[in-house]
């Protein structure tokens, strides 16, 4: 941000004008069409800086990935994938029922107890270095397609989500061949298949968060995207197979949510791990009741972002707006709920609305785009349901000004005040770009908000004294509570909620331990 405020100086120093095309004569505002970034700065207009598609080949139709190869649904039933920014259909892809389910645990039994099961831990290790090196050497592949798929920032998943997941990879080689010295007893031993079902957020990122830990347990594993993002996992199966992963290791399954349904269902699979819904992570738990099948979930959220009022204001403001606007609010770890010391309140209010009208709305593949597409029809529905009952019920509603591209799904960044704990915006996870501001006076009153929730997957606090912070800390039911900043992730820190945000931890030595028989 101070970047482009320099620039901007810099430009206005120089009495640059937009360029031929940039603007809207006379309106100091950016002509608008489908691909070109919006900006919603006043009297600021940013030149498109969109990055090309070549770079990713996007196949009319795809198989599932089984056995090391791809080949069309038993049924031959395909759905398709579309780009969420625009509405143009990007490929088919092949609808795993429960004959492919059959066939992928079978080829992943198979793998597990011919193959990868018996392999010593440091030759499994070579196999993820590699996945991981391919990754960083297609990260803009990769990059590209997750933004066409998704329809997030360019800026977020070439800087997050591909260079996270390859460090997932990178970080679980480093465990393959210590796995005795995990602390988990001399001989830890693998399940056998996991099978493992991922959410639309982050496609890629969540595929490695699952595959990695397993893979290097010493698992084979069956993994199922989501309906709408199934390019990356797909493009994935293809780096397996440049990685000459043994053929069955990773299986790839395409399909709806019957799909995975039928693949944590499935008797041949002893470990099932799950992100996505706290409703159908419910189901799941069902399912899996009484199996003996090992099981983590890892559901929602609705935390709470606590800025107190010693806090430095610049910084908290960058850390809410990272907090709910990052992936358009797409983060079940989102800070959600703000919880502002009622004296510092509005200025703090003041000083977000003023950041949120520098945000720039549009083509998730121009790099300037801080909010990109909602990730579909189904999940905009639900935003603008939450966000119509937020002012019905009494809170008020403010976005920047912003006018929303014709095509593709778009949400302005939305920020509710006025909000009581019984309204549903400050209950019920949004899963979108929107903020609701609540008020405290006291640390225990901060605490006792922020712990009003079913949900207990994460929280920020901002304050400059640090004892308050680890007071805080211990106070708030919370699998991760973040100090100072926000959204932080690395693959050595184990993540994962309480409650209703679900059980068992993701990174980390805490990963390995869902994918080991101890
Ligand atoms: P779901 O929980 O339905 O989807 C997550 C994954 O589970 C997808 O791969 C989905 O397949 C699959 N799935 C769906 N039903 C079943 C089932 N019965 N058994 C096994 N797997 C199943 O999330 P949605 O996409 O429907 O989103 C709904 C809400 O969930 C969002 O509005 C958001 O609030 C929340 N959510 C939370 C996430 C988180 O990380 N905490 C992530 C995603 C959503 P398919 O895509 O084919 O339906």
């Amino acid at each position: 941000m101070a970047e482009d405020a320099g620039r901007r100086k810099a430009a206005a120093r120089r009495g640059a004008r937009p360029a031929r095309g940039e603007g809207t004569p006379g309106t100091g505002r950016p002509e608008r069409g489908p691909g070109t970034a919006l900006t919603l700065e006043r009297g600021w207009v940013y030149a498109p800086a969109p990055e090309s598609r070549e770079i990713v080949s996007i196949a009319p139709e795809y198989g599932l990935f089984v056995g090391g190869e791809f080949a069309p649904a038993a049924s031959g039933k395909t759905f398709a994938t579309i780009n969420p920014a625009t509405e143009e259909p990007l490929a088919k892809v092949a609808w795993a029922g429960p004959a492919d389910v059959d066939r992928a645990v079978a080829a992943a039994r198979t793998a597990q107890e011919k193959t990868w099961g018996r392999m010593p831990g440091s030759e499994r290790a070579k196999y993820l270095y590699r996945i991981a090196r391919i990754l960083q050497e297609r990260s803009r592949e990769f990059a590209v397609l997750e933004s066409i798929d998704n329809g997030k920032p360019i800026k977020e998943t070439r800087d997050v989500d591909i260079p996270l997941a390859a460090a997932h990879f990178f970080y679980y080689a480093g465990w393959a061949d210590k796995l005795e010295h995990a602390g988990f007893g001399p001989d830890p031993r693998p399940i056998g298949v996991a099978g493992q079902v991922i959410p639309w957020n982050f496609p890629l990122l969540m595929a490695a968060w699952k595959l990695a830990p397993a893979l290097a347990a010493g698992n084979t594993c069956v993994l199922k995207p989501a309906e709408t993002t199934p390019l990356s996992a797909l493009l994935l199966a293809e780096v397996c197979q440049q990685a000459e992963l043994p053929p069955g290791v990773v299986n790839v399954l395409t399909g709806a949510g019957e799909t995975g349904a039928a693949l944590v269902a499935h008797p041949g699979v002893g470990k099932v791990a799950f992100t996505g819904s706290t409703e159908v992570g419910i189901a799941i738990a069902q399912a899996v009741a009484g199996t003996g099948k090992k099981l983590t979930l890892e559901l929602g959220g609705k935390a709470a972002n606590v800025v107190f009022d010693d806090a430095p204001v610049d910084q908290a403001i960058e850390g809410i707006v990272n907090g709910i606007f990052f992936n358009q609010g797409h983060v079940c770890c989102a800070g959600s709920r703000l919880l502002v010391q009622e004296s510092v309140a509005d200025h703090v209010v003041e000083r977000l609305r003023h950041r949120l009208t520098t945000l720039r709305l549009g083509d998730p593949l121009d790099k300037n785009t801080d909010i990109g597409a909602i990730n579909s029809r189904q999940q905009l529905d639900k935003i603008t349901e939450l966000s119509a009952a937020g002012e019905a019920e009494g809170a008020h509603r403010w976005s920047p000004p912003c006018e929303l591209p014709k095509k593709g799904y778009w949400f302005a960044p939305t920020v509710f005040t006025g909000v009581s704990q019984s309204h549903r915006i400050a209950r019920e996870e949004i899963f979108g770009p929107v903020l609701s501001v609540l008020t405290f006076r006291t640390p225990d009153e901060a605490v006792t908000k922020a712990n009003n929730t079913p949900y207990g997957l994460s929280a920020g606090v901002w304050t400059e004294k640090g004892s308050r912070i680890l007071w805080m800390a211990q106070k708030m039911r919370a699998g991760v509570v973040w100090a100072n900043t926000y959204n932080r992730f690395d693959p050595a820190s184990p993540f994962g909620g309480y409650r209703e945000s679900g059980f068992g931890r993701e990174g980390g030595r805490h990963g390995l331990a869902a994918y080991l028989d101890v």
